[in-house]
């Protein structure tokens, strides 16, 4: 079976047509995702300029092959568009329409100085710069881990790559004003590589909006969303997984519990969105001292608890410093006088115990340190106060 560029443009109009369609259909169902609408629009303009582009080849159509040029030179314009808005950037509409008015520009120039090449070259310039634009957009969002992510760039670096031959075709004089371009040349190869990039491209958006939702769907169910800190049901998931770990690998690990003290009070006298605000400083103050490794979770209502390598020694001094930092960063909230501190109790895991014994431990050890005044830390084994010469024995 032989291929000819007419052909695989109108297979191109269709794929890019059909492409469009389903990601606009994914938009319907993702309507947060605007990404999502620039990105259908993209390969629906496409397929109506390849298609019009195609028409105007067959009737010999000028005006029409210069509609079908301009309108072509739009969608890598929607591209950028579409990879700004999903890491959530300002689209500047202006910007998006830039390539096309340059396009006129350079048809208006080589109408005058009749240089057809030229509009070719500027319109597969126009692609370049905005594919390359893309994907500087999607590396700029590469915080948010998306697979998706990787490929969708490097099909748009392919694509880019292919008009910058197309580029070297048209300038080396492949180009014939009214005739499709022979199908060996890169000009030609843009049709061929343009079928796979609709159908790629338009699987990878999805697949990008789909991981998306994925990952906060994860995150909303294992994060507190109002301090990020674990959730209960994350952290006593992640809190047996640790002290597993630890019990095969006969290293010691610890447990800390906090509760903020006489916290109603701040929030009858505060009102809750004060109250709130202690509870993201605490939080913030907590994982400034903690290290990436330590599990940090939130408690019940104004309680957190922490699982930390090490005995119980290093995880007295980190509560210890947590609780300092707290005094301190909960003196002043919203220009009031909170003063708002926190208690902790402090235990060491034994290999065979459960979390929830480790835990209620270090809540009789919390409890002590509520007793005995508030604003300080106690071990479960031990009665000194904070900094006291307190060994605990490693089991
Ligand atoms: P203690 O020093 O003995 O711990 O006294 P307390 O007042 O902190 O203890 P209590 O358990 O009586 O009060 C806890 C308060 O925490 C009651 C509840 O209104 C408040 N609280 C729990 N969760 C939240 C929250 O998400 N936001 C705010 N603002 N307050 C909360
Ligand atoms: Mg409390």
């Amino acid at each position: 079976m032989q291929f000819d560029t007419g052909t695989l443009m109108v297979v191109g109009a269709v794929t890019a047509g059909l492409s469009g369609l389903w990601l606009g259909s994914v938009w319907l169902h993702r309507r947060d995702v605007t990404a999502l609408a620039w990105w259908a629009a993209a390969n629906l303009v496409y397929a109506v300029a390849i298609a019009g582009l195609r028409i105007a080849l067959a009737d010999q159509d000028p005006l029409l092959l210069q509609t079908g040029l301009i309108l072509s030179t739009l969608p890598p314009g929607f591209v950028w568009a579409g990879a700004r808005s999903f890491r959530g950037a300002r689209v500047p509409i202006p910007l998006v329409a830039a390539g096309s008015i340059v396009v006129v520009a350079a048809l208006v120039a080589g109408a005058v100085f009749t240089t057809g090449p030229l509009v070719s070259a500027t319109g597969f310039l126009v692609w370049i710069a905005y594919l390359a634009a893309a994907v500087f957009e999607l590396w700029r969002g590469r915080d948010e881990e998306l697979p998706a992510r990787w490929p969708l760039a490097f099909l748009l670096l392919i694509h880019a790559a292919v008009y910058a031959g197309g580029i070297a075709d048209v300038l080396g004089g492949g180009f014939v004003e009214m005739d499709g371009p022979p199908l060996d040349s890169w000009f030609g190869l843009i049709h061929f590589e343009g079928i796979l990039y609709a159908m790629g491209t338009a699987v990878l958006m999805s697949g990008l909006a789909a991981e998306r939702a994925e990952s906060r769907f994860r995150t909303a169910a294992s994060e507190d969303p109002l301090t990020g800190a674990a959730s209960r049901r994350a952290f006593f998931e992640r809190g047996e997984r640790l002290l597993l770990r630890a019990a095969t690998s006969r290293t010691p690990a610890s447990a800390i519990v906090f509760d903020l003290d006489r916290f109603k009070a701040v929030n009858d006298t505060y009102g809750h969105q004060v109250g709130d605000r202690v509870l993201r400083t605490f939080a913030a103050t907590a994982r400034e001292v903690l290290r990436p490794d330590d599990l940090f979770g939130r408690h019940g209502g104004e309680g957190f608890a922490v699982i930390l390598p090490g005995d119980g020694q290093p995880a007295y001094g980190v509560a210890g410093r947590i609780r300092r930092a707290f005094a301190e960063a909960a003196r002043m909230i919203d220009a009031a006088e909170v003063a708002a501190t926190v208690s902790a109790g402090v235990t060491l895991a034994l290999p065979d115990e459960t979390l929830e014994r480790v835990l209620a431990a270090a809540d009789r050890a919390l409890y002590r340190a509520k007793a005995q005044g508030r604003n300080c830390v106690r071990r479960a084994d031990g009665p000194p106060d904070e900094g006291g010469s307190n060994v605990i024995r490693v089991a």
